[in-house]
């Protein structure tokens, strides 16, 4: 067995939405590492974007709002994946009683839909050559709920279930799909809440291993499930969270 071999994603190509920033970025440098074309993504050009394009070998970037129904398979359609991270999404932060109509629907449309959505749009090229994979990103929500966040945390759930549904239809065509949930990982998105200390310690005390991830803590798992030495992992829910989603 040579375990460089099965990690190696020479003559495959990505498509990580939300690459960006924060943990999207980091898989995206991964997969780059590991042999693959990347093609980084952002809502739009920018600082961010130009970065990560700077900093992952052979990228290509991409852009366009996930909000927007006609963004998913454009993205597809520029990019041809056949390793597909649907890492992208957005959280809105308020009580449950608050949240509106519109605020719904948007966190489902960019979170759940668009995933969904560019699914459809990659799956026939990789049952062509038998070989994709796709990898969603959940979250640690799925198994501990924010009060303040429950379309969120509900559209998280929803990829955990799309996965099971998925991995039994794709798999005999060689496509394996499975969910990487994060915890608490330190991105732009929650700086501003973990900023106050006495909040970030109550949420670090809430996590076995006593400390807040970083991006790169992503990878190893993300690197597994899109390579050959996942093959024979499908439907999974893969939780990179310090243990905090244990019950
Ligand atoms: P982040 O640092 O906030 O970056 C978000 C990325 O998504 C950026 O690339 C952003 O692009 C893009 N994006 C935002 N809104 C978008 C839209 N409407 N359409 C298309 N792209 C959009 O995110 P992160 O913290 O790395 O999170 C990555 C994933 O992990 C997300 O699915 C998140 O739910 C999940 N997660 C994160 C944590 C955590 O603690 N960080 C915990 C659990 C789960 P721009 O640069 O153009 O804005």
């Amino acid at each position: 067995m040579n375990i460089p071999t099965l990690f190696n994603l020479t003559g495959h190509t990505a498509l990580v939405t939300g690459s960006s920033r924060g943990i999207g970025r980091a898989i995206a440098l991964g997969l780059a590492e590991c042999g693959a074309k990347v093609a980084v993504h952002g809502t739009k050009p920018g600082k961010a974007l130009d970065e990560a394009l700077a900093s992952v070998p052979r990228s290509i970037a991409v852009t366009g709002d996930l909000s927007d129904p006609e963004v998913p398979a454009r993205l597809v359609a520029e990019v041809k994946p056949d390793i597909l991270v649907a890492n992208a999404s957005i959280q809105i932060r308020k009580p449950w009683a608050e949240v509106t109509q519109a605020e719904a629907e948007q966190q489902m449309q960019v979170n759940f839909h668009a995933t969904v959505r560019m699914i459809q749009a990659a799956v026939p090229a990789m049952r062509a050559k038998k070989w994709g994979r796709i990898l969603t990103i959940g979250s640690v929500q799925q198994q501990r709920p924010h009060p303040d966040m429950i379309v969120y945390a509900a559209s998280k759930s929803a990829l955990e279930n799309l996965v099971r549904n998925l991995a039994k239809q794709l798999g005999p065509d060689g496509i394996t799909i499975n969910n990487l949930a994060p915890g608490v990982i330190l991105t732009d998105r929650n700086t501003a809440a973990l900023s106050d200390e006495v909040y970030a310690a109550r949420v670090r005390d809430m996590v076995p291993l006593r400390f807040f991830g970083e991006s790169q803590d992503c990878v190893g798992a993300a690197l597994l499930l899109c390579s050959d030495a996942g093959r024979y992992i499908t439907g999974v829910d893969v939780r990179v969270d310090g243990g905090m989603g244990l019950p």
